[in-house]
């Protein structure tokens, strides 16, 4: 079955002893990972033992901050009359859910609509906000829909492989394993204001200056433009608004981007030649792109680089965004969150009556409306407009976006519900009511990986205590709700894996030809789309051979803007810029699940730190390993000093999976995609105390 952790999704095999899974190790027929897997992944049993899962419900009180257990029966009818009573007091929009990338895709599409088709909630999102939504935004405006174009097996195909923001050898190890099998001799160009792992394995590493990458790819796209290095045909046959485009990149002269960028002329004009040499180009972006201010634009600054080029459609090309999340991709397609369940639209007519038909629901249960972003229903929740929020499967108050105040943001709530295998996290220790779910390994169902491969998840253990799927527990609420017989034919995740099969017919992510959870196990998982009547698919397969787009004339659209001011550049006060990421293979995110393994804690820092460059270290008095003060204008961490000559003078790295981060980062929004911008903001550093807590 896949790993349920990242979006590359490999496949794992399952040792199971006395009907219990007791080890595991990577499929060596799967065609994603050919045997491979990465530390998170060897380890992915190691989470299900910990001695903190949450075995029981939770009713928290908040005078003594006890929690009581309690039975399931009392845990939903809670739910149900606190929610209601809300609901009743406020209206539809006082409550809201944040739900998450990580849970299978038929307990996502469950859980969205019970909440706006059952319980007529306006408005949930999820944390696949915070890394795919600028993808998602991008590929909709671009190509008529969010449909990342490509097959692994390009990494393998390509002549020149650009990787934007990218640091796939700690973040996508088997995707980097993928790039080493290339026995094309590719080039493999990273760009990227840090040394990054993958930087240092390139074969040519772009360090621009931070937050100057849309200008860096509107400078290639007129040098490209000057060159006349071009795939006319292609634009004249397949595209629509270059002339537009032309016209906007006039203003990002050689001189410009230099000075913007830092990269010389001369490395500008070779990287632009190499792009249009004809050969097989392959743009491959993550979160340095996504989670910027700016980050719709950029990540189409991108795709019109392949667009110009003609590079899609083909082995070895693509303008490929990389997920996150081992189930951002369904996430995205089913949740019910940011478009009706199957990609289809809330504000179209048609298709809310599509889906109402299809489901055998009032048309007038679906909402007309798009529901609030994340950020908006923090927003809500500050300014006492959301009073009820259920969180499942994610830790807000670690990873949300300058999340200094955030718990007393959450004690404003009148109701907070945690679903989640940890009672642990920062989040659930707020929660009112904790609703013990069980995890991956323990629960059937569908993930759909990067490159859109729906693989299997398989129950190969028992959830500890009393906890449920979530499959379960939305079905329990369902019913506890009142609104079971809305959900008739939802009685398992293969059942609701037919309903979405039809739902989605008709449209590009169709998947009504899949025969069954059978087909997918036996074919090493299935790309989309999938529609009626598909003879077998082939095992790689890649979007737009023809051409096509999905958008109206089926042109792929340049889209293009003026760039946006820097929110916060470094100044006199906070003369340093705080870049975020991923700081090693062995952890994931908030580290709810990787610190449980006691193989992946060798694996990972002992202690948070802070990169920082030789020159500035030494203009401020700090040697590697003594304790500083790094401040921004929401928050100051005692954190490690690392040196090193990574970082670029003027700019420091800080891990994202120290709870610590976020007190530092700056909650700016791109304005397209609404992702959070985390990747910069303005900080000073000090020399802290010698000894004492450190974060
Ligand atoms: S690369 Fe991702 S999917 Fe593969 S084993 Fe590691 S965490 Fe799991």
């Amino acid at each position: 079955m896949v790993c349920g952790f990242c979006s590359t999704g490999c496949s794992l095999n399952i040792h199971i002893r006395d009907g219990e899974a007791s080890n595991l190790s990577p499929n060596i027929d799967y065609p994603v990972n050919d045997g491979m897997a990465c530390p998170k992944g060897w380890e992915a049993l190691a989470p299900l033992d910990a001695n903190d899962r949450a075995s029981v419900p939770l009713i928290r009180d908040r005078q003594t901050g006890e929690a009581a257990e309690v039975d399931w029966h009392t845990a939903a009818t809670t739910f149900r009359d606190r929610m209601k009573a809300i609901i009743d007091e406020h209206g539809p929009e006082s409550v809201a859910f944040l739900s998450t990338g990580q849970i299978c895709t038929e307990e996502m599409a469950f859980l969205g609509s019970f909440a706006k088709f059952g319980m007529g909630m306006l408005h949930g999102d999820g944390n696949t906000r915070q890394c795919m939504a600028t993808a998602v935004r991008s590929y909709k405006e671009s190509f008529g829909f969010d449909a990342p174009p490509y097959t692994y097996a390009d990494f393998e195909e390509s002549d020149v492989i650009v990787l934007s923001g990218s640091n796939l050898c700690i973040a996508h190890p088997i995707m980097w394993q993928r790039v080493l099998k290339n026995e094309r001799n590719p080039e493999i160009i990273v760009i990227d204001p840090r040394k990054t792992e993958t930087a240092m394995q390139a074969t040519r590493h772009v360090p621009l200056r931070p937050k100057s990458d849309l200008v860096l790819y509107y400078g290639l796209a007129r040098i490209l433009i000057e060159k006349d290095l071009l795939d006319h045909d292609f634009i004249a046959e397949h595209t629509s608004d270059f002339d537009s485009f032309k016209e906007h990149v006039e203003a990002y002269d050689l001189e410009t981007v230099v000075a913007e960028s830092g990269i010389p002329a001369e490395e500008l004009i070779s990287l632009a030649e190499l792009i249009g040499s004809g050969k097989r180009v392959s743009f491959w972006w993550t979160m340095g792109v996504n989670q910027s201010y700016e980050a719709t634009r950029t990540a189409q600054a991108i795709i019109n680089l392949s667009l110009m080029t003609g590079n899609i459609g083909k082995p070895g090309t693509g303008a490929n965004s990389i997920t996150g999340q081992c189930n951002a991709m369904g996430s995205r397609l089913f949740s019910n969150t940011t478009s009706l369940l199957g990609g289809h639209d809330f504000l179209n007519d048609d298709h809310r009556q599509k889906v109402a038909d299809l489901l055998d629901i009032p048309v007038d249960r679906i909402p007309n409306q798009n529901s609030l972003a994340y950020d908006q229903i923090i927003d809500g929740v500050k300014e006492g407009k959301i009073k009820g929020l259920w969180v499942i499967a994610t830790n807000p108050v670690h990873s949300w976006i300058g999340r200094e105040n955030f718990t007393e943001t959450l004690d404003q709530l009148d109701f907070l519900v945690v679903q989640d295998m940890y009672p642990s996290t920062e989040t659930a220790q707020q929660a009112d009511l904790l609703l013990p779910a069980a995890a991956w390994g323990e629960k059937d169902g569908t993930l759909i990986n990067s490159e859109r491969r729906i693989g299997i998840v398989k129950k190969v253990a028992k959830a500890p205590g009393q906890a449920l799927s979530d499959f379960s527990i939305f079905r329990l609420l369902a019913d506890t709700w009142g609104c079971g017989d809305l959900f008739k034919r939802w009685i398992s995740p293969e059942a609701v894996f037919e309903i979405l099969q039809e739902l989605s017919e008709g449209q590009p992510c169709d998947i009504s030809g899949i025969n069954g959870y059978e087909q997918i196990d036996q074919q090493g998982g299935l790309q989309w789309p999938v529609p009626k009547g598909s003879e077998k698919p082939e095992s790689q397969r890649r979007l737009f051979a023809d051409g096509k787009f999905y958008t109206p004339d089926q042109r792929a659209r340049f889209v293009f803007a003026d760039q946006l001011p820097d929110p916060e550049p470094p100044c006199d006060e906070y003369p340093l810029r705080l870049l975020t990421g991923r700081g090693t293979s062995a952890q994931w995110h908030t580290q709810t699940r990787t610190a449980k393994s006691g193989v992946l804690a060798e694996l990972a820092p002992k202690k948070n730190h802070v990169e920082i460059h030789p020159d500035d270290a030494t203009a401020l008095g700090i040697v590697s390993g003594e304790n500083v003060e790094v401040t921004s204008r929401r928050g100051s961490i005692l954190i490690q000093a690392y040196l090193t000559t990574t970082v670029q003078p003027g700019t420091v790295f800080i891990p994202m999976h120290e709870e610590t981060t976020n007190r530092l980062t700056l909650a700016v929004f791109d304005p397209y995609s609404r992702q959070p911008s985390y990747k910069s903001c303005a900080i000073k550093i000090e020399k802290g105390p010698a000894t004492g807590l450190m974060s």
